[in-house]
């Protein structure tokens, strides 16, 4: 079968992958052909949230597809943890698929002090179901061939506590009189062997309470700004991401 190469990305977990054939699922079919309208002998490609890809050609029955040997990704050069305040309404949305495109590897919803929303226990599995599908859907998009995490809710003190591990940390303040948050980046990554591990923490709507910028300051956990202008929560993590990246070659 002459078929065309096709550049459409499939996620399959790495757990489930069985090459040489692999099984489509009822998702995979709907995206692979009422979507992008594959047929028969056509070239996609799959990718297994860990960074494998893997050459793949639509069999003739339409159920499966035969995949080749994994393709791995290069490994990042930075791995950024991204705490974040939990934003209202469906601002974690965005804040994931953008962070998604911006190289984020971990999605840590902060709840912070101040933040209005709660992910409500009962309903957490379902809402982390639904923040894990908008992580994967991103990674296929941009063409990521590793799918971030998306974990569940950590109160501030764990991130002080992550602080404390070896990794780059800072907390992204909206008080004045911190070192910036470019420089701070700039003066560290670089002296870091690469893959250099960042995490930052962003307030919800709300800010970070006194409460957490003095536990923040007793931990000897920097905090950094983004000049004078207050953005918002949402926008201030697409800026971090892409921060981190302008500091670490992630847009090279
Ligand atoms: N309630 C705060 C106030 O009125 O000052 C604003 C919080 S802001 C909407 C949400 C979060 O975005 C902040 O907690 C901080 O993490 C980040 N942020 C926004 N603007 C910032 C800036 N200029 N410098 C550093 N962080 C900023």
């Amino acid at each position: 079968m002459d078929g065309r190469r096709t550049g459409v990305r499939v996620f399959v977990p790495r757990s489930r992958l069985t090459p040489p054939h692999q099984q489509l699922t009822q998702e995979d079919r709907r995206y692979l052909f009422r979507v992008h309208r594959l047929r028969a002998g056509d070239a996609f490609e799959v990718f297994d949230g860990e960074g494998g890809r893997h050459d793949a050609v639509v069999d003739a029955g339409l159920k499966s597809a035969t995949i080749g040997e994994a393709r791995t990704a290069v490994s990042p050069k930075v791995v950024l943890e991204l705490w974040q305040g939990v934003p209202k309404g469906e601002k974690l949305d965005l804040v994931i698929q953008k962070a998604t495109e911006l190289g984020v590897t971990r999605l840590v919803p902060l709840a912070s002090h101040t933040a209005v929303r709660r992910l409500a226990a009962e309903r957490l599995p379902k809402q982390l179901q639904r923040l894990r599908r908008i992580a994967e859907q991103a990674a296929r998009q941009c063409g990521r061939s590793d799918v971030p995490e998306v974990v569940v809710p950590r109160p501030f003190e764990d991130f002080l506590a992550r602080a404390q591990e070896g990794v780059l940390a800072a907390v992204v303040y909206e008080g004045r009189g911190q070192e910036p948050l470019w420089r701070f980046l700039a003066t560290r990554i670089p002296a870091t062997i690469p893959p250099v591990s960042v995490a930052l923490a962003i307030g919800p709507e709300g800010g970070f309470s006194p409460h957490e910028v003095d536990l923040a300051r007793q931990a000897d956990v920097p905090l950094v700004s983004m000049g004078s202008r207050i953005l918002r929560t949402e926008t201030a993590a697409i800026v971090v991401c892409a921060l981190v990246q302008a500091a670490s070659g992630g847009f090279d």
